[in-house]
């Protein structure tokens, strides 16, 4: 398939960029700058023009930002919008979270169905956030469960503000598809704390993506008298959320649905009890006194539609941790 992939120089995007390519699709990144989209080309070194490209996407803030974007020869069939500001430097939330989470998707969309009619599946990466209800845990997390955040509550705090960003652009575009019955359908992919090596190539560790801060900052001593709350107990490998992600594009009973995509629990307690074993020099970095804060009673969740319809068979948190440090120490943390 001929796809449109935003927000190419993401975390979880270039773990999709690869596994695009290596089921055979042709793929056209959105970027902000020529040199983000020429680092990325750059480290696909023989893999054709045809096969891989990039268009200039400056600001998914602007509601016209993927008019042009969506055009091209020959057309696209599928759309993965992953494009979403994940971070917590906010000094207004409305404009450094929820008008380009908000905004990006419904401009997509909207763009899509005005001029790519060839586009058949959407596939949105919405978020764990847009589901949990953190006042209030359900006994089991699932598809079914909407976060219940409020407008008012949003521009709270950050964490506020982005768990509200990804309920509000998901509800926008389930909307979107409800009332404006495109010629596409969509399928969401909701992962909660995403874990895994680094091959976005853009990166310094001083602006490593939001999700992998706390196993840098544990290689590089910063938690070395004490590990911060853990904050959120399900996680999931990057290369499995993309492999969701691609898979949701291709499988025809994949749309109209979201899909919860965790391997499992996690804490960060058992995250560096991983890093102590597998890199024993990196010991002397970390606490000595290491255990879960994951309470008993946390609750469940069903990952069974993520395995069912798009087959996905989830890495275990020890490879993902081993990977995900590997890639750092790589970059030279
Ligand atoms: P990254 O920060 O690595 O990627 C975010 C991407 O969005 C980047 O390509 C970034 O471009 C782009 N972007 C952000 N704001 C804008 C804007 N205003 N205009 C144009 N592009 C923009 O994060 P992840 O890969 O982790 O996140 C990707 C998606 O996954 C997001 O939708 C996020 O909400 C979601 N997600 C992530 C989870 C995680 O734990 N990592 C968990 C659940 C969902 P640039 O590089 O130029 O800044």
């Amino acid at each position: 398939m001929k796809v449109l992939l935003s927000g190419g120089s993401g975390f979880i995007a270039a773990h999709c960029v690869d596994i695009l390519l290596q089921r055979g699709h042709d793929v056209v990144f959105t970027v902000r700058s020529d040199e983000k989209g020429q680092k990325i080309l750059s480290n696909h070194p023989g893999t054709p023009a045809s096969k891989l490209s990039y268009v200039i996407v400056k600001d998914i803030a602007q509601e016209t930002a993927f008019d042009e974007a969506v055009k091209s020869d020959p057309p696209f069939e599928a759309v993965l919008h992953t494009a979403s500001p994940f971070h917590y430097n906010v000094t207004d939330p409305k404009k450094d979270l929820l008008d380009p989470a908000i905004i990006g998707t419904t401009g997509i969309l909207k763009a899509a169905k005005k001029s790519a009619p060839s586009v058949k599946r959407v596939v949105i990466t919405s978020s764990f956030a847009a589901i949990i209800n953190p006042a209030k845990h359900p006994k089991m997390y699932s598809e079914e469960v909407w976060n219940p955040i409020t407008e008012e509550e949003a521009i709270q705090n950050p964490a506020n503000a982005y768990r509200a960003s990804k309920t509000f652009a998901e509800k926008a575009a389930w909307d979107f598809v409800a009332k404006e019955k495109p010629n596409f359908d969509l399928a969401t992919i909701n992962p909660p704390l995403v874990l895994g090596p680094v091959v976005h190539y853009l990166n310094s560790l001083d602006s490593i993506n939001t999700s992998n801060e706390r196993v840098r900052n544990m290689i590089q001593g910063k938690f070395k008298d004490g590990l911060p709350a853990t904050g959120i107990f399900i996680w999931v490998d990057a290369r499995d959320v993309a492999l969701a992600h691609v898979k949701a594009m291709e499988v025809p009973e994949a749309g109209g649905n979201r899909f919860l995509c965790t391997a499992g629990y996690v804490s960060n307690g058992e995250i560096a009890s991983i890093i102590k074993k597998n890199f024993p020099a990196l010991a002397d970095k970390l606490p000595t006194d290491l255990k879960s804060d994951r309470p008993e009673d946390v609750y469940g969740f069903d990952n069974s539609r993520s395995k069912k319809v798009l087959g996905i068979e989830y890495r275990k948190l020890e490879d993902s941790v081993v990977d995900t440090v590997n890639s750092l120490l790589a970059v030279g943390a």
